[in-house]
């Protein structure tokens, strides 16, 4: 799968940055609807971490697959 235009991660909310809001319409997410775009690498201040964006099935239309 790949995911285009996912946004800069310093441009999100922490809501979005967990998961919890879709990361490109901020939009509070259900688990039964949002969709997992699977772990993410940070590259923020030489720290290494992962982040976990998830969004909701109307974005996962307009930029997923
Ligand atoms: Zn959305």
């Amino acid at each position: 799968m790949t995911v285009r235009d996912l946004p800069p991660v310093d441009d999100l909310t922490g809501q979005q940055q967990r998961g919890v809001h879709c990361v490109w319409c901020s939009v509070a997410l259900a688990n039964g609807t949002a969709r997992d775009l699977g772990p993410r690498p940070v590259d923020a201040h030489g720290t290494s971490a992962l982040w976990f964006p998830r969004c909701c099935p109307i974005c996962w239309k307009g930029h997923g697959q």
